[in-house]
Formats: C-alpha cells, structure tokens, sequence
C-alpha cells in the first residue's frame, strides 16, 4: 500500500498552494481532483490578486497565462435607465508587482498543476474523493471512487470549495453553520470581442484592463453584485445574490444576467461580442459566523471549504491561496515532529487569527445577514442616488439653490432622514 506525507482534496486554489508548499520542501504529496484538470470545473469572475499569488510563485507575472493587468477598478449604481459611477485608476497598478489580472481559472489553475508536478507533487484528475478514511479517530486517507481508490497519508487537507461535504465529514460536523443567506448563487458568461475594442470602450491603455462591480439593476435589487471585467479578447459578465434573496424573488440567476446584459448602460460595452462560455457556481458568504473549525485529527481545511470569501471586497481567491499555503506549513511544521495530532494542527487556525483572512472575515461578520434584512440598500439606493444626480446634473432654469433643496426633498420622500441617519449608522456598525 502506497501511503504519501499528504493528501490534498481540490486542485483548486487552496489545494495547490498547499500541496505546492508541501512538495517544495520534498514532501510526497498527492492532488486529487474531479475535474478532467485543475480550473475544467472552477469559476471565477475573475480578478486574482498579485501580492498573495506572488508569496507562492515568485514574479508568477513573466509565465502565468494571465489576461490584463488591472489598472482601473469602478463602482457602478445601476437603475433602469442611469448608472452613477465611482472609480480609480492609477498608473502604479500598471507597474510590476501590479494589483491584479483578469485570468480564467481553466488556464491559471491548470497552470498551477504544472507547477506542482515540477516540484514533484503527483496531482490525480477526474476522481472524486467520497469519503475519508479514519482509524481511532484520526483522519488517515480518504476513499475515491475508482477501483482500488483508497489513499492513505499522515495529513488529508481538504480544499474541496463551497460544497464542503467532506469537510463536515472530516471534522465530524452534524451539518455545515449554512443558511439560505450564507450563500450566493452567480452565474457568468464570457464575451468575446476584438482587443481594440476593449481598449476603445473601456479607455484602456494597450493590453491593461478595468473592472466594474455593478450594484442595484444587475441584481434587480436584490443583495449581491453584478460584475464586467475586460480579459485580452472577451469581457466576462455575471451576477449573483443570496440564494435567500432568489428564492424569494423567485427570479432565476440565469434572468438576471440576461435582464443585466441588456440594461442600456451595459449594452454598449458588450454589443457586437459572442458569447463563448457560460458557467454558474456557488459562493460562500456567510464568513466568519459560517466558518467551521479549522483543524481535526489529521485533517485541514482551507479555502472556499472553510468558507473564506470576502464577497464585499471581492476576494475568495487570494484567502484560498493564503489559507492554502498555510495549511501546507502547518504539515510541514507536523512532519518535522512526526506529529499529526489535533492539538498540533491547531496551530493552522491560530496562524490564520494573525492573516488579513480571519481579520477581514471577523471585520465583516455582520454584513451577510445585515444585508439579507435590510435588502433597501441595494434596491433603493442606486435609485436615489441617480435621482439625486439627475438633478445636479440637469440644466433646466432652476436656479442651484432650488436645486439642492429639491435634491434634498426628493431624498428625503423616499427614505425620511431618520431612517437614513440609521441606515449610515448600521452601515458604518457593520462595515467599520
Ligand atoms: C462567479 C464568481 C466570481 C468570483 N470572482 C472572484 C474574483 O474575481 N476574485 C476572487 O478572488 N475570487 C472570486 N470568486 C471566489 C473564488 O472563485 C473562490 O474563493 C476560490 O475559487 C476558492 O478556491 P478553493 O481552492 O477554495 O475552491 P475551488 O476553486 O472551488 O476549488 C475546489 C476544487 O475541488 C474540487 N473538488 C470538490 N470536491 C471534490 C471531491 N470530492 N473530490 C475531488 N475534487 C473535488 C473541485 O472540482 C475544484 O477544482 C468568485 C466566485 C464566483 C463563483
């Protein structure tokens, strides 16, 4: 019987940071993963960020098949018929070590898998991991579903994303902490257009790239975002909201994003494109009140698995990185004492206590359930923002002090000052 140091489950981000830490440092680590190759079954939107991809390959920048850098990053509110815009671009972010790219995770993640080989790591497509395997209490492989497809290693670190049935079998869960709020449900075509064209639409600098998170019409209102992002020859398009705010609207993610596409203010960026791929996936939202515990007896879990996104800012794919990489040092740290036990591999959660992953998610603990109760911020919002800015921008005789009170009464009808006062306070109490 062959036995590895660890097994990885999930050649996703945080499966390959871990198992590329691990075989880094000689140890004999296996991936196992269901798709025909790591990114054939994974979904992004997708912005992946520099620093943290940096801290697992060095410069990834000079041979990662990567799509633009990101030198501009916007915010949209989106009515039906106006869109007010917030945004940044800075020339910094155009320069090495850069801020972000647009990639798709078909090429990034298959890319990461060659790196893992070339360390020596063994990575194991289309199977499926089943179940893990215990004795006395202690997580000592895990069942696949192929013939002979038991492995057996000193450490099984789980990396198997949002549907984390194994995670709640390795850690002998009842059930995950999961509410129709803890989750939201996207979907995401990708569009193909000619390169100048992105550059001409978007104002872009040759071969540099922008994004767009989309609030208010790209959910219809509903608690979640929209999102267009310029790749070198396509835009990726998508939306998504709680599963809670769907269910109730009884609007599918599918309508939303057609509903999205054709809002006049996006139409234009993406006319004349053909649509090339379409995907739908689940993400995480309930953070830190969502998150299991971390570490059992010889077992990890790090990524979407654990519920590490922060849907707020965007960022799913640097904490899986992060979390995976110190997932891997923790077994490292364990190998060294030949030492697998739970009390061992809890020093994984305390390393993450001190990462930006278990701040930020802790940060941001109240946002999920804040927002699925108080869905106004999403639906009336934009609209009052752009009412408000219809009228400063209108030129129609009205003389600018008439204008600003009319702004102001405009305002106030459709949500009274007391309840606007509380809405700023509750925003700032969950997002601050
Ligand atoms: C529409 C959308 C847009 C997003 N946009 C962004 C973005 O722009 N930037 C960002 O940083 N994050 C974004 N995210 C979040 C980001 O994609 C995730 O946080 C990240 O992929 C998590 O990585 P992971 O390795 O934990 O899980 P995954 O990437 O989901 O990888 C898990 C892997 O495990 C495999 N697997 C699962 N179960 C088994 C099993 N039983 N046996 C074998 N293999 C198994 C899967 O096939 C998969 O390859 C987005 C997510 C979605 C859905």
């Amino acid at each position: 019987m062959e036995k590895f140091d660890a097994i990885v489950v999930g050649a996703g981000p945080a499966g390959l940071s871990a198992a590329i830490t691990m075989a880094d440092k000689g140890l004999k680590v296996i991936v196992i993963e269901r798709g025909d190759y790591p990114g054939a079954k994974n979904v992004m939107g997708g912005i992946l960020y520099s620093e943290p991809t940096a801290q697992i390959f060095p410069e990834f920048w000079k041979e990662a098949p990567l799509e633009r850098p990101i030198t501009e990053e916007s915010y949209w509110f989106l009515t039906g018929d106006s869109v007010t815009k917030f945004g940044h671009r800075n020339q910094r972010f155009a320069e090495e070590p850069y801020n972000a790219f647009s990639v798709f995770r078909a090429h990034f993640d298959k890319w990461m898998g060659e790196k893992l080989k070339a360390k020596g790591g063994l990575l194991i497509c289309e199977t499926v991991v089943e179940d893990v395997i215990e004795k006395d209490g202690k997580v000592i492989g895990v069942k696949c579903g192929r013939a002979n497809g038991d492995i057996y290693a000193d450490v099984v670190i789980v990396a198997e994303g949002v549907n984390s049935m194994l995670t709640q079998k390795a850690l002998k869960m009842q059930k995950m902490n999961m509410k129709e709020d803890y989750l939201a449900v996207a979907v995401k075509e990708v569009i193909y257009l000619d390169e100048e064209k992105i550059e001409d639409r978007f104002a872009l600098e040759k071969g540099f790239g922008a994004t767009i998170e989309v609030i208010g019409d790209s959910t219809k209102g509903m608690v979640g975002t929209g999102f267009i992002y310029t790749n070198k020859e396509s835009i990726s398009i998508g939306t998504g909201a709680l599963m809670s705010q769907l269910i109730k609207s009884k609007m599918s993610p599918n309508d939303l994003l057609e509903s999205f596409k054709n809002n006049p203010m996006v139409k234009p960026l993406i006319r004349g494109g053909e649509t090339k791929e379409y995907a739908g996936h689940m993400i995480p939202e309930g953070g830190y009140n969502a998150m299991p515990k971390l570490y059992g007896n010889g077992v990890l879990v790090a990524g979407d698995a654990a519920q590490m996104v922060n849907g707020l800012h965007r960022e799913g794919s640097n904490m899986a990185m992060i979390s995976g990489k110190i997932a891997g040092e923790t077994v490292i740290a364990a190998a060294s004492k030949g030492n697998f036990s739970e009390e061992t591999l809890s020093s994984y959660q305390k390393k993450l206590e001190d990462t930006f992953i278990i701040k930020d998610l802790k940060k941001y603990k109240k946002s999920s359930e804040y927002f699925d109760h108080n869905p106004e911020l999403f639906a009336l919002y934009p609209e009052l923002v752009s009412d408000a800015m219809y009228t400063f921008f209108n030129v129609d005789g009205t003389s600018k002090k008439d204008v600003q009170k009319k702004m102001m009464k405009d305002a106030f009808k459709k949500r009274p000052v007391m309840s606007m006062a509380k809405d700023v306070y509750n925003f700032w109490r969950v997002l601050v």
